[in-house]
């Protein structure tokens, strides 16, 4: 099983990767996990990136791209993968559809949760505080509508795209995820 997963900050994305990686003995991949963990070693991909990271910027595509190719290709990906957040720009889309081509799979599915702007902010607690934080979260939302959300619907045109709803319950949501890769299986 091939999976992309979409969804703004705040979403519950992490969850329920987590959720899908277990039952279907995929690997969760997550870009921004893979960058956090160059930060914190302090590895020359991690010192290129930590300034757009920080910023909640997008890190520019050459330098994701080739981080995510390392991972891509390793052996655990052979039964298939769950990939989240990437692709987040159009490059990045064709960069993937280039690395699927080379390992001769397609993608079966990309889910995206769909969470309204209030619920997130009001998730996160954002109302009630106002700092660097705060504009940094709020930043990374207002790029996610601008950059990433036409990303999902590139792969609706295609007849990919599950729309979930990310609002109620983790086992509601978990159980929405199942029933729509299950029905398009
Ligand atoms: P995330 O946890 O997915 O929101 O990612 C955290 C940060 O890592 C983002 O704010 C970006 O700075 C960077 N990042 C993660 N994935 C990508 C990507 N596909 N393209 C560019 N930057 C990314």
């Amino acid at each position: 099983m091939r999976l992309l997963i979409f969804g703004p900050p705040g979403a519950g994305k992490g969850t329920q990767a987590q959720f899908i990686s277990q039952r279907y003995s995929i690997p969760h991949i997550s870009t921004g996990d893979i960058f956090r963990e160059n930060i914190r070693n302090e590895t020359p991909t991690g010192i290129a990136a930590k300034h757009y990271a920080d910023a909640g910027e997008l890190v520019p595509d050459e330098l994701t791209t080739a981080m995510l190719r390392d991972r891509l290709f390793q052996d655990d990906t052979y039964n298939g993968f769950l990939l989240d957040g990437y692709p987040r720009t159009p490059a990045q889309v064709e960069a993937l559809e280039q690395m699927l081509d080379e390992q001769r799979a397609a993608l079966n599915a990309v889910l995206n949760m769909k969470v309204p702007d209030e619920v997130i902010v009001e998730r996160l607690g954002l109302r009630r505080r106002s700092d660097d934080s705060v504009d940094t979260v709020l930043k990374r939302i207002r790029i996610y509508h601008e950059t990433t959300a036409p990303i999902a619907e590139y792969y609706r045109e295609k007849g990919l795209l599950v729309d979930i709803t990310g609002v109620g319950s983790i086992d509601s949501i978990a159980t929405q995820i199942i029933t729509s890769l299950e029905s398009k299986a």
